[in-house]
């Protein structure tokens, strides 16, 4: 069963970490929050060295006044378990809860996150903490969500400790159901001498003289991703025995550096998906990557999610810090409204003036009030309070992307045909002309249901089990159109390369058999008969029963196909056997969704984005306008403008850097007949 969230509308708040203040400043924070529309904070992520003094005594004295304090105005919690930062006398107790980094370095308190996931001590301590925290809140009439941990992994998704390599041990017995010839024969042990005759012989995959085996390192990131999903299983049943109507969340980080958490595996444990998304200050386009963000949390929850940390300026964490430019956090708040999330909430509430964080932006910045920052967080409330009615609407997608997880740890391991492939970044290239030609796009899994999509993309499936690829074939078979980039399917779950010619599982679907990689070096390109170029990736692809749309026109395949087609079953297949520049990409998915009958969600002029959300009663398009020019787009007879409560009759204009959100009401099926 899902909890739902009792707040309504559109939530809005961010951290609230009123222990960094003298108690003082706390009625201001309540005046000021609700100045700026806040309906919901997060309370106590890093609380646990104030709340328990020394082990086993506690002292919640703060908490309550603070919980008081945001009922007295009306502002509802998303109150945490404080497990993300164990206090330093925990450390000084049970040092052997401190991690081991991957060079067998043993890490020291003093910042966040830093203790080991399998070990015992910790989880005793995280489990009695989140146990006095449910039952001494459970019937606080602020609690409106639990906040578990926060952002799993984001620091120690991985430990090397005998602790960990004991849990991971007992993991694999699992995997392997206590058949140790099976985890032989899956990670392929007869291979350097690696065959293990006792369980206790596996360690974890630190480092070693050469390569370590890629299926024990696989099996490795799935065990890690396990680990930390175990604990957050566990506080969440402390939780809800206490509270069992309560929501529970934590905080993903689906965003281009973070890739430690089989998200896949975890959503289903979520009662409310939250993801905290951050811009990256080099990214000149980090709108796209936005909202790449947006729809993969969108498909991991089903439905809306909540923004649950993002960041109204700076953040302090990249080499430089680039501030917001002039309209650039409505855009990007809004932006997450529109692919689906139902909160928007940053980190933090007030700026801090000390600790690690201090150079981190928040809603109310160093400056005070009398800044850009306060006008456009203010702003933002308001615009928000106009969105209330879009609550609960979701966006429907043609086009399906297959993401995983399994098959981005698998690709990036070492001693692959070419070290230059990024998972998210291959993702992003094809995702990109999409977004810019404003279609709609879900993620999903290899063995999703596809039933509801036109074409379905798999620009990186390096790995891949039977099951999925007969799923995504099968689509194709069935009248899809099903587009699939080099090195895919290329191994199956243990990492097991597929004989007989690649791309091993869609060979037969895709109508081509090619016989030899030839990677491409870094800046190197090859020539394409369309006029185009390919990077990163070439290979010699044979035709068998697809036709050739695109030939390599320089280096040592001059003349092969680059990019075929097929007809399979009742449906099409495409091969890009390269990855071509961006507009050659664009051209070509241009094409391929023409012929698969994928419109966008609305023609509109370059640089402005289109999201559709679907309530019962009323279509919701949000038009973000990221250019320095107007806009305007066209837009139903009888729609609203609701961010200004306007009627915009058959067309709306949105300004140079602008935001316009349109109600559409719904048209009643055969409406046209009817008239
Ligand atoms: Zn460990």
């Amino acid at each position: 069963m899902k909890r739902e969230l009792s707040v309504p509308g559109i939530a809005y708040g961010g951290d609230y970490n009123p222990e960094q203040w003298p108690e003082e400043v706390w009625a201001e924070d309540m005046r000021l929050m609700r100045e700026a529309g806040v309906t919901m904070v997060s309370v106590g992520i890093f609380s646990w060295a104030l709340l328990e003094p020394k082990e086993g005594a506690y002292d919640f004295s703060l908490l309550d006044r603070v919980l008081e304090l945001l009922h007295t105005h009306g502002i509802a919690a998303d109150l945490a378990t404080p497990t993300a930062a164990p206090p330093a006398w925990f450390f000084r107790a049970h040092p052997e809860a401190l991690p081991v980094d991957k060079d067998g370095r043993g890490l020291s308190y003093g910042s966040r996150q830093t203790f080991c996931p399998s070990s015992p001590a910790y989880r005793e301590a995280a489990l009695r903490m989140a146990g006095e925290i449910a039952r001494r809140y459970a019937g606080h009439p602020a609690v409106a969500m639990w906040h578990v941990h926060n952002e799993y992994g984001c620091h120690n998704a991985e430990c090397y400790c005998d602790e960990s390599a004991a849990a991971f041990r007992r993991w694999l017995r699992r995997r392997y159901a206590d058949d140790l010839t099976a985890l032989n024969d899956a990670w392929g042990t007869r291979f350097w001498s690696q065959w293990y005759y006792d369980w206790d012989e596996i360690i974890p995959p630190r480092p070693t003289g050469a390569v370590p085996n890629p299926t024990h390192q696989l099996d490795w990131r799935r065990f890690c991703s396990d680990e930390l999903l175990s604990l957050y299983e566990a506080e969440r049943e402390v939780l809800l025995e206490a509270a069992p109507d309560i929501p529970a969340t934590t905080n993903f980080m689906a965003m281009f550096n973070f890739d430690a958490l089989d998200y896949w595996r975890w959503a289903p444990k979520l009662d409310i998906v939250s993801n905290d998304h951050y811009l990256q200050s080099a990214d000149p386009e980090s709108q796209i990557d936005l909202a790449l963000s947006g729809d993969l949390v969108r498909s991991l929850a089903g439905g809306p999610w909540l923004l649950m940390e993002h960041s109204t300026g700076a953040v302090n964490w990249q080499p430089v810090n680039r501030a917001k430019g002039p309209g650039e956090l409505r855009r990007n708040a809004l932006a997450h409204v529109a692919r689906g999330a139902d909160g928007i909430a940053y980190f933090q509430w007030r700026a801090a003036k000390a600790g690690a964080e201090q150079w981190h932006s928040a809603m109310l910045p160093h400056a005070g009030t009398d800044s850009q920052i306060w006008r456009d967080v203010v702003r933002l409330g308001a615009d928000l309070r106009a969105l209330a009615e879009v609550r609960g609407s979701v966006g429907t997608a043609e086009v399906a992307i297959v993401w995983d997880w399994n098959a981005r740890w698998a690709m990036e391991l070492p001693s692959q045909p070419s070290g230059e492939l990024r998972f998210h970044d291959l993702v992003r290239s094809w995702y990109e002309p999409l977004w810019r030609a404003g279609v709609a796009v879900d993620f999903v899994r290899p063995d999703a249901d596809l039933s509801a999509y036109r074409l379905v993309l798999a620009p990186s499936l390096y790995l891949v089990d039977d099951e999925g690829a007969a799923n995504l074939t099968g689509f194709a078979e069935r009248g899809g159109t099903l587009a699939v980039g080099f090195h895919s399917g290329a191994v199956d779950e243990n990492c097991h390369v597929r004989l007989g010619g690649y791309p091993g599982a869609f060979r037969e679907a895709l109508g081509v058999r090619t016989d030899e990689l030839f990677p491409l070096l870094p800046g190197e390109s090859v020539g394409l008969s369309d006029g185009g170029a390919g990077t990163l990736w070439s290979e010699r692809v044979r035709l068998a029963g697809a036709e050739s749309v695109t030939a390599y026109t320089s280096g040592p395949l001059r003349g092969v196909p680059a990019v075929t087609r097929n007809a399979h079953g009742t449906g099409v297949t495409w091969y890009l056997a390269t990855l071509p520049d961006p507009d050659t990409l664009a051209a070509l998915m241009d094409r391929i969704r023409a012929e698969a009958g994928v419109e966008p969600v609305r023609g509109t002029p370059e640089g402005v984005e289109a999201v559709l959300r679907r309530g019962p009663e009323a279509d919701y398009l949000f038009l973000i306008n990221h250019t320095d020019r107007p806009a305007h787009v066209a837009v139903a007879s009888d729609a609203t403008e609701l961010l200004t409560g306007r009627p915009v009759p058959g067309a709306v204009s949105v300004a140079a850097g602008e935001t316009a959100v349109v109600r559409e009401p719904r048209r009643v099926a055969g409406w046209e007949d009817i008239s």
